[in-house]
């Protein structure tokens, strides 16, 4: 009864049929006139998505940590400083990507749970001059979703370039990359996006397109660097056959079909219902006594839940709940990985996979011997979701 386990980790998440429809169609020519459409409507959508209409789009193949290095890779130089708003796993994992491209990096930390804020932020860019700053707009290994519209705020006037990780949000979180002046964004095919894992994306600006032209120093990548990309998307984007390295045409089927249904649904009702969806969460792991890793609501996100284990009870709870049919993920970031453990709800997530997973939760607690009262948590997620307030 494998088909009918519900995946709820951070990634990969479940997918449309008719997303995984397209992955079994037979192959195309990646010259093909077809497969030229549809590499060109994806590029036009993710546009769209990111709310981007400037943007240059690239999609490659490789999963998100190949998204962030070709971001570093193109738009940093040896020498160069960078800082790091640094929320957790993937903030280090930014830093340690930098460093491999000669950057000098700064880390600008919160304590576990939390974000840096604006105003810090605004003072660190006044104490030096950044060539780029990191945010990662949801952290998946602390569930902190980082206040980026006021971040981004408290970096315009200073002239770093930004680099926005939204592997574990994009198309889930609310992000709007033109108006908030973001420099590149990036994601993965996997996570909120709702396609197989395989394909890196990312959305630069043409502020960012500018400085990597401007480089003094040749990108130290053959694979990632823009020079061997930007032609092809550009051609793929005026409808001509084009190649440099051969694209993985059925997974870009796949995310042509997932960002249609993306977009049919509206990006603000799609964050709409991710901020809906994490609500209900939260109010049903309050309801069970759970503890949240982010400390505060406002820097909660709606993509997942990352949980302490209560006292008493160990990792072993991942597999307990597994055998309720639902799967999640155990902890990630290094402090609290035997500590914690994380709950992915983003792409289709529903009213029914949050019952199914907050119910799941109630029964591995139980059979872990945590005193739970049946029902409280499902209890607390309906009034959420019938808008009843609790008497
Ligand atoms: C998952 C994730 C990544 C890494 O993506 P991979 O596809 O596993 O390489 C990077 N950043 C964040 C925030 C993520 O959630």
């Amino acid at each position: 009864m494998n088909e009918r386990e519900l995946l709820m980790i951070p990634g990969p998440v479940a997918f449309d049929p008719e997303v995984l429809r397209a992955l079994s169609a037979p192959a195309r020519s990646h010259v093909s006139p077809e497969f030229i459409q549809t590499f060109g409507n994806v590029l036009r959508q993710l546009r769209e998505v990111c709310l981007a209409p400037s943007a240059q789009p690239f999609v490659i193949s490789g999963s998100g940590t190949l998204a962030m290095e070709m971001a570093v890779g193109n738009l940093v130089e040896p020498g160069d400083h960078a800082l790091v708003v640094n929320t957790g796993y993937f903030s280090d994992r930014m830093a340690l990507i930098l460093e491999r491209h000669g950057a000098e990096v700064t880390h600008l930390r919160a304590s576990l749970g939390e974000s840096p804020d604006a105003d810090q932020l605004k003072r660190a860019v006044s104490e030096r001059r950044y060539k780029v700053v990191t945010i990662t707009h949801v952290d998946t290994s602390t569930g902190v979703l980082a206040p980026v519209e006021a971040l981004l705020g408290a970096l315009r006037s200073s002239g770093a370039l930004s680099i926005v990780d939204g592997v574990c949000a994009t198309a889930g979180e609310a992000f709007h990359q033109d108006a908030w002046g973001a420099d590149v964004y990036l994601t993965a095919s996997q996570k909120a996006v709702g396609v197989p894992p395989g394909l890196a994306l990312l959305t630069v600006s043409p502020r960012a397109m500018e400085a990597w032209r401007r480089r003094k120093s040749p990108v130290r990548a053959f694979y990632a660097d823009f020079a061997e990309w930007l032609p092809i998307h550009e051609a793929y984007e005026a409808g001509k056959p084009s190649y440099f390295a051969t694209p993985p045409v059925n997974l870009i089927a796949a995310l042509d079909v997932s960002l249609r249904q993306i977009l049919a649904e509206g990006m603000s009702q799609r964050f709409a219902r991710h901020r809906r969806m994490g609500t209900a969460f939260r109010a049903g792991w309050a309801a069970l006594g759970l503890e949240l890793v982010p400390r505060s609501a406002v820097v909660a996100a709606n993509t997942l839940s990352a949980l302490y284990l209560p006292g008493g009870v160990d990792a072993a709870l991942v597999g307990r709940i597994r055998a309720e049919g639902v799967v999640i993920a155990g902890g990630l970031h290094p402090e609290i990985k035997g500590r914690s453990f994380r709950i992915g709800h983003m792409n289709a997530v529903n009213a029914s996979d949050v019952l199914a997973a907050v119910g799941a939760v109630e029964r591995g607690l139980l059979a872990s011997g945590h005193p739970v009262s049946p029902g409280a948590g499902i209890s607390a997620v309906q009034r959420v979701l019938t808008d009843t307030p609790a008497r």
